[in-house]
């Protein structure tokens, strides 16, 4: 039984794309109408054939539709809500699926009209690449989909967002917006300037040449570049709209890195092994913790997307279980 008869996708990049595969092969909603800010991207999901319907405008797109749900950067959903409030119908559940919560929150939430139930959402999931080509309807398997409802908001469509993400493989959880933003902060976020920022260092360091870093980047610095090769203009986003967060979680980082350094400075070994072996059973009680959900009955069985090749020996973590 579909969840939603018209589902609205304002933005078909990487996440729309793959919400529309992913509605499709479930089957969780009755027609997919879906729109693009520029001509060229909706032309490209014309001939993938991604949606039932490509609207002109985003306005359009949320004619009508029962669940709406705004895939564009964190910086442009206050004017995509802007545009769709009036014509959101009575009843419709109006949905994000940005990085930030609380700023994307504060931006949007004054667009909706009463009698449409805004439930914003964030899918952890994602991969570095962009565009209708980049999505896949296996995306969201296995993976968490926060949604950070207001205190009043309307439990009944909370309950058919939930179910809508569950249909795809995800695990649904709730939370306040503003600490979506602190977890997100420290499990994402800063992780991901560390990754720009070292490849950055990497690449400046006069004594090591490009070809030797190209050669010897196993492992860990691998993963640190093929993060730095995400989209610069969601980062950027990211970053303006969670600043407060961040900025917590970095002052933290730097305490603990002031800390590493000194002992590294001092010759610290029993500090340094100290450290690695306490961050080792944390590592440890996060593989324990990594619960499976039930995998979604899609039509074509799931592909393998963006399979890295195994890490060379001696190079890969031989504790990783
Ligand atoms: P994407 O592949 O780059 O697609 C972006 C979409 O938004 C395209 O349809 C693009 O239209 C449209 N767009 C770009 N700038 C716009 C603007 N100023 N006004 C209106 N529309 C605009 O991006 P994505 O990876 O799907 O990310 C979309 C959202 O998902 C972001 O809010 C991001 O925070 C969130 N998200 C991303 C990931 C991830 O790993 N990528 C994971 C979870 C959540 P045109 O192509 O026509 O220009």
């Amino acid at each position: 039984m579909p969840l939603f008869n018209r589902l609205a996708l304002i933005g078909t990049g990487l996440i729309g794309s793959s919400i529309a595969r992913a509605a499709r092969a479930v089957g969780v909603v009755e027609t997919i109408v879906a729109t693009s800010r520029s001509e060229a991207t909706r032309q490209r999901v014309r001939e993938l054939g991604l949606a039932d319907q490509v609207a002109e405008t985003s306005a359009e797109a949320a004619e009508g539709a029962d669940l709406v749900i705004v895939c564009v950067p964190i910086g442009a959903c206050g004017a995509v809500a802007r545009e769709i409030g009036p014509h959101l119908k009575p009843g419709a559940v109006v949905s994000d699926v940005g990085s930030v919560k609380a700023a994307v929150v504060h931006e949007m939430a004054p667009h909706i009209p009463r009698g449409v139930h805004f439930i914003p959402a964030h899918p952890v999931a994602g991969t570095e690449d962009s565009g209708p080509d980049a999505g896949f309807a296996e995306l969201f398997v296995n993976r968490w989909c926060i949604l950070t409802p207001a205190a009043d908001a309307d439990k009944a469509a909370v309950e058919r967002l939930s179910q809508f993400w569950g249909a795809f493989g995800a695990s649904v959880e709730l939370m306040s917006a503003e600490h979506h933003d602190l977890v997100l902060a420290v499990t994402s976020h800063v992780p991901h300037l560390i990754a720009y920022n070292i490849v950055g260092t990497a690449f400046d360091l006069r004594h090591v040449t490009e070809s030797e870093i190209l050669k010897y980047s196993a492992g860990g610095f691998r993963d640190f570049t093929r993060i730095a090769g995400s989209d610069p203009t969601m980062w950027r986003d990211i970053f303006l709209n969670n600043k407060d967060a961040v900025l917590e979680v970095l002052g933290r980082f730097n305490e603990d890195l002031a800390t590493l350094t000194r002992a590294i400075r001092r010759g610290d070994g029993e500090t340094l092994f100290n450290l690695f072996t306490e961050r080792r059973a944390i590592r440890r009680g996060m593989v324990q913790f990594n619960v499976e959900s039930p995998a979604p009955k899609f039509r074509q069985a799931p592909a393998e997307p963006h399979a890295e090749p195994p890490l060379p020996r001696p190079y890969a973590a031989s504790n990783d279980g």
